[in-house]
């Protein structure tokens, strides 16, 4: 079964959820307009989550042709966790995926690898696909030992996590110099680290596994630059943050397939 390309938009904390409504309908209009036809490519918003509901009703109650998800999740069930957003919450509002261990949660909040891990477990067990962000820093790639490193945060990122649960998994390899630089990768570096990823997911699980995760680029994606990184064997989409804010970008970015 070949993969279904995914292009997700990463809205990190923008638009508010009168803003998210508009923006919705023109991203759906603009797709419609240029025949977006879903079956050859998922195109995904992940707005913040005081946006959700409404991205909700207006995504399933116009049937419009995209799908929507949350950028967090909690580690946690339920309880005395202030602030914090369950699983079974985004589950229940129709999130079909989830971002864990972006590199800004990783920074700014201090998620480590066995989080992300627990976060990733606690989105499937709700039936939502964790998009699991990877990547390593500038001083990593200088060494050299990029691929080690997120072949490393891979292996984490995938424990006790089942072969079943495994092959609905989506990785994003976001190089974090990349993210917000300006600084694409170059479609061959993006190739390397992809395809280990898809080695190390072959090496737990199967190579039947492998073939069905879907493995996207992160990192200064924009409508000029998609073609290259999507020329690759292993680069099944991308995860956008700066380009997903802009309709006409996005909706181009997308609209590559
Ligand atoms: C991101 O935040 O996941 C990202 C890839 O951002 P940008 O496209 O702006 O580099």
């Amino acid at each position: 079964m070949p993969r279904t390309p995914l292009m997700a938009g990463n809205w990190k904390m923008n638009l508010n959820h009168v803003e998210a409504v508009g923006f919705v309908q023109k991203l759906a209009w603009t797709l419609e307009d240029k025949k977006h036809d879903p079956a050859r490519c998922e195109v995904v918003v992940l707005p913040p989550f005081t946006d959700l509901r409404s991205v909700q009703t207006l995504i399933d109650g116009d049937r419009l042709k995209l799908v929507y998800g949350a950028q967090d999740v909690s580690a946690n069930d339920a309880g005395a966790y202030t602030g914090e957003i369950s699983a079974g919450m985004l589950a229940k509002l129709g999130c079909r995926y989830v971002t864990v261990g972006h590199s800004e949660r990783r920074f700014y909040h201090h998620e480590d690898d066995a989080l992300v891990n627990l976060k990733a477990r606690k989105a499937l067990a709700t039936g939502i696909a964790p998009i699991v962000c990877v990547g390593e820093g500038r001083d990593v790639r200088q060494s050299g030992e990029h691929v080690a490193y997120v072949v490393a945060q891979v292996h984490a990122a995938f424990a006790d996590v089942t072969a079943e649960q495994a092959s609905t998994v989506v990785v994003a390899y976001e190089p974090v110099w990349a993210i917000g630089t300006g600084e694409v990768a170059t479609p061959e570096n993006a190739q390397e680290v992809c395809a280990a990823i898809r080695g190390v997911v072959a090496e737990l699980y199967s190579d039947s596994v492998a073939d069905a995760v879907r493995v996207l680029y992160g990192g200064s994606v924009k409508a000029d630059n998609v073609a290259g990184i999507m020329s690759q064997p292993d680069v099944d989409g991308a995860l956008v943050g700066g380009a997903s804010l802009k309709v006409d970008e996005f909706a181009a970015v997308a609209r590559f397939y």
